[in-house]
C-alpha cells in the first residue's frame, strides 16, 4: 500500500510518501525530521484525532454543552467514546473545561463552552398576594 500524507506535526507540512510493505514494514519519505517518519508510521497504524461531540443538559439555559477530547485518541475508540457521550447528561451550571469522563487512552472529555441556568419563566416563584 502506498499513502501519501502531509505532517501536520509543525508548521513545514512536509509532503510524506508512506510505502506500507507489511506489519512492522513501513518506509517513509519527504520527511524533514524524525517526527514526520513517527507520524506516518502513526497514522497508518494507529491514527488519532480529537473527538469532539454534544453532550445533554438538563436546566440549562441551553439544550447541548459542546466537548472534545483534551488530546488525540485512537480513532479506533470513537464508537466507544461516542457511546458514552449519548448516554452522558449534565445538570446546568456547567463551567468551560469542566471534566465530563474519561475518554480512553489516558484523555478526558471536556467541555469547550459554559451552561448557564436557565432562568425561571415570568413570574414563576411570585407569591399570590391578596
Ligand atoms: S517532518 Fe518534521 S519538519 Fe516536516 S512537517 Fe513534520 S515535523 Fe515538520
Amino acid at each position: 500500500m502506498r499513502k501519501k500524507l502531509v505532517c501536520v506535526s509543525c508548521p513545514v507540512g512536509c509532503e510524506l510518501e508512506v510505502e506500507v510493505h507489511g506489519p512492522g514494514a513501513i518506509e517513509v519519505s519527504g520527511n524533514r525530521c524524525p517526527r514526520g517518519e513517527a507520524y506516518a508510521r502513526e497514522e497508518v497504524t494507529d491514527p488519532k484525532r480529537v473527538l469532539m461531540s454534544l453532550v445533554k443538559v438538563v436546566g440549562g439555559e441551553r439544550p447541548v454543552v459542546a466537548v472534545r477530547t483534551d488530546r488525540p485518541i485512537p480513532k479506533r475508540l470513537f464508537p466507544q467514546v461516542m457511546g458514552l457521550v449519548r448516554r452522558l447528561c449534565l445538570k446546568a451550571p456547567v463551567k468551560l473545561g469542566q471534566v465530563v469522563a474519561l475518554a480512553g487512552d489516558g484523555a478526558q472529555l471536556i467541555t469547550t463552552q459554559q451552561v448557564r441556568e436557565a432562568s425561571p419563566p415570568p413570574g414563576a416563584g411570585a407569591s399570590k398576594s391578596g
